[in-house]
Formats: structure tokens, sequence, C-alpha cells
């Protein structure tokens, strides 16, 4: 029997959105994974500069968007872990409760302009294999990274960030399709995102 395949899309998700399901979605397909798991991050340390939102509101959130779709599924690792969240952690942790499995870690075209100022960056692609997808306004590029460790991939160009869903809560403008209907409840019934960041 051949190794499970799983999917780990790590992120901020606050909040979750459209672009980050059809990221996961694509990829599933395509390197024909048994399981994405979405892995909302504990206190993000590149994200000093603003207040994000409570770990367990992203959580929620991230379920929300993902129960209808039985490949999806959240994992708790980095919001039950103290302290700020490194990538090698994330996988470390994932890789232990699920022995044997392959891990493909997704990652947008920004984030993995980043991946060489991360802890222990050598180490995390002995971990798994790092898959990075196209997003609108920024290069995929994996030449700075170990050959063969990234695998590039064009995914549905939705231009949405979670930045902007926020700005424009804050604005009163809708965010209706642009995250999922019951993460627009979510946000309205726990008034996120009210003042601007
Ligand atoms: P923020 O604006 O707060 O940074 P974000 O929209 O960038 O939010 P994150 O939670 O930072 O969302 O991103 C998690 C992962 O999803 C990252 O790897 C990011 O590159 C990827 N991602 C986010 N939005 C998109 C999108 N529209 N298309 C493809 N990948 C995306
Ligand atoms: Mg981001």
């Amino acid at each position: 029997m051949s190794n499970r395949r799983i999917g780990v899309m790590g992120g901020t998700f606050d909040p979750v959105h459209h672009g980050h399901l059809v990221a996961a979605s694509e990829v599933q397909a395509r390197f024909d994974l048994d399981e994405v798991v979405f892995v909302p991050t504990g206190q993000p340390w590149q994200k000093v500069e603003r207040q994000v939102s409570a770990a367990e509101d992203r959580y929620l959130m991230t379920v929300v968007a993902t129960a209808s779709n039985p490949r999806f599924s959240v994992s708790r690792v980095d919001i039950d872990r103290d302290g700020p969240t490194y990538t090698v952690d994330t996988l470390s942790d994932l890789g232990a409760a699920h022995p044997g499995a392959d891990l493909f870690f997704i990652t947008g075209a920004d984030a993995l302009e980043q991946i060489l100022s991360w802890r222990r960056a050598d180490d995390v692609f002995d971990l798994a294999h790092f898959i990075g997808v196209t997003r609108p306004g920024y290069e995929l590029d994996d030449t700075h990274l170990p050959p063969g460790a990234v695998s590039l991939v064009e995914v549905p160009a939705l231009a949405i960030s979670s930045t902007d869903v926020r700005a424009r809560t804050a604005a009163g403008l809708p965010v209706w399709y642009l995250v999922p209907d019951g993460v627009v409840q979510y946000i309205s019934k726990r008034r996120l995102y009210s003042v601007p960041d």
C-alpha cells in the first residue's frame, strides 16, 4: 500500500477566504492527496505589526469554511503550541501525528519568496515536499530554493486577501462571495474587523 499523501495548508486565516480554498482544492486534485489539513497559526511572528484575531475565532472560521469538503480538515497543532509558529514545528508535529505519511506543504507565491527567512529553513525540506501556487500580484519563483524541493502549480487566479476582507469589513463594504457564507455570518456575529487594522 502506498503512503498516505497529506497536504498541509498553513496560514493566519484571518479570515480564511476562497483564494485559500481554491488553492487547496486544486493541489488536492492535481497531487492526488488523500487529505488537506488547514493549520491556523498561533501568534504569527511575521505579523507583529498588527493585532491578529483570537486563535479560536480563526480556527472556527476555518472549520466552518472546510466542513463540507470530505478531504479537508483543520488541525489545532499550531494554536495549541505556546509561542510563535514556525513551519518546522508544524511539519514535525503533523509528521508525528501521521506516521509514514508523505507531507506536501502548500504555499502561495508571496510566502514562497520568504522561505529562506524561516527558522531552520533547511530542515523544512526534509519534512515535506513544497508546492508553490500562483497568486495574483506575485511572481512564482523557486530559483532561490533547493533544486527538486518545490513543485510550482498554477491555480485559478482569485485576487482575494484576508487584508482586503478586513479592510472591506471595516469600511462597511460586502465580503459576500469572497469568503464562504458561513464565514460572512461568523464575522458579523463576532463583530470582527469592525475597526481598520
Ligand atoms: P493576509 O492579507 O492577512 O496576509 P492572506 O490572504 O495572505 O492574508 P494568509 O493566511 O496570509 O492569507 O495565507 C495563507 C497561505 O495562503 C499563504 O501561503 C498564502 O500565500 C496563500 N494564499 C492566500 N491567498 C491566496 C490567493 N488568493 N491565491 C493563492 N494563494 C493564496
Ligand atoms: Mg498573507
